[in-house]
């Protein structure tokens, strides 16, 4: 692949100043930084190509060689170009410090990391046990591009700051000592803005509401967070950009509670299905499922249907479903059913012995089998 010329990269003339190439670096930098273009591949290789172009030409002596040779003249020198935004970060940063310290040996404000934010996030019970991809708003800051973040109104640019003569810092005298804090007037950035942007008022970021899909996994549980690398804010002076950290909260249900990966809920059932067994539906994060609660269980009794529970994050298992049954007394009876009962007491009444006796009968048993 032919490459580009570094002067027609950055859009200069030959003889152009080394400021005229600072300023013209900072412009495409800041067009195509990757904050402000993200997943957009073009952006990213002339985001790479500039900071190679600049990368030589603000070096006197690449400069004078690229001149001569071209780049022919760089393959042996030990620069290739960038592999990586990373790498352009770490010599970005530096960049920004000396666009910063401008004219002058000052230090100008390193580069910062963004802040990062935090995002508190409401799920339903089931959408946290199924897992569910939810639609973010999150208020944010970006670069302003009707600046590219220099803060300055389109046309004008930042003047070299008359307190502090450009050098960003200022000189103090305590009692014998003469220390350096940063300028009062410019902050430490050794300039500043006479013709403020008039999108974000000299800022150089601007507010804004950001879609962000973020995929809730099936079975995060309450306070768990979720990390969305680069989604806080932006850095500043080169800096990275934070994270974003979505907290879940998760609703309660009136149906489900959750103990560890086990999903816990109850049936009721009547003293007679009780007695007799009977067959019927529990709910379940699908479809109910058919269960069968056997004869003369009581209440209270635990039931478990396997695997029917809260997902693992880690892998594709699930806990289980517990179902705990009450077995509830009627409070209104008609006469015929207050009949009926009266009779079945009265039955059972009558075998009192015989019950006892088959007790005792199967006790004897079951001891002399373990004989
Ligand atoms: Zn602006
Ligand atoms: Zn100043």
């Amino acid at each position: 692949m032919s490459k580009r010329d570094y002067y027609e990269v950055l859009g200069i003339p030959r003889e152009a100043s080394s400021d005229e190439i600072k300023k013209a670096y900072r412009k495409l930098a800041m067009k195509y930084h990757p904050d402000r273009n993200p997943d957009d591949p073009e952006a990213e290789s002339l985001f790479k190509e500039a900071a190679e172009a600049y990368e030589v030409l603000r070096d006197a002596d690449k400069r004078a060689r690229y001149d001569r040779f071209g780049h022919a003249g760089m393959e042996n020198n030990g620069f290739n170009g960038f592999h990586s935004n990373d790498d352009i970060f770490s010599a970005f940063g530096d960049i920004f410090g000396d666009f910063f310290g401008f004219g002058g040996a000052g230090q100008g404000p390193r580069p910062q990391a963004g802040n990062d934010l935090r995002y508190n996030l409401t799920v339903s019970f089931r959408d946290a046990a199924k897992g569910k991809e939810i639609t973010l708003n999150i208020p944010k800051k970006e670069v302003c591009d009707a600046c590219s973040g220099t803060g300055a109104e389109a046309g004008t640019s930042p003047q070299r700051c008359e307190h502090c003569n450009g050098q960003g810092q200022v000189y103090q005298t305590q009692g014998f000592f003469r220390i350096a804090v940063a300028c009062p007037v410019c902050h430490g950035r050794g300039e500043v803005i006479t013709h403020p942007c008039s999108k974000c008022r000299g800022r150089g970021s601007v507010s804004v509401n950001k879609e962000l899909k973020v995929r809730v996994p099936a079975g995060v549980d309450n306070g768990s967070r979720l990390r969305l690398r680069g989604e806080g804010e932006p850095g500043e002076n080169g800096g990275p950009a934070g994270d974003l950290y979505v907290v879940i909260y998760v609703e309660e249900d009136k149906v489900f509670k959750r103990q560890g990966q086990e999903l816990i809920t109850s049936a009721d059932i009547s003293f007679v299905q009780a007695a007799l067994g009977i067959r019927i539906d529990i709910p379940t994060l699908d479809d109910p499922v058919p269960m069968d609660i056997p004869k003369g269980t009581q209440s209270g009794t635990v039931l478990r249907l396997k695997g029917m529970g809260i997902p693992y994050l880690n892998n594709n298992h699930k806990g289980d479903l517990l179902v705990e049954i009450n077995v509830f007394t009627p409070v209104r009876l008609s006469k015929r059913q207050e009949e009926l009962l009266r009779e079945f007491e009265q039955l059972d009444k009558e075998k009192p012995m015989e019950k006892v006796k088959g007790f005792f009968r199967k006790k004897a048993k079951k001891v002399m089998g373990e004989d």
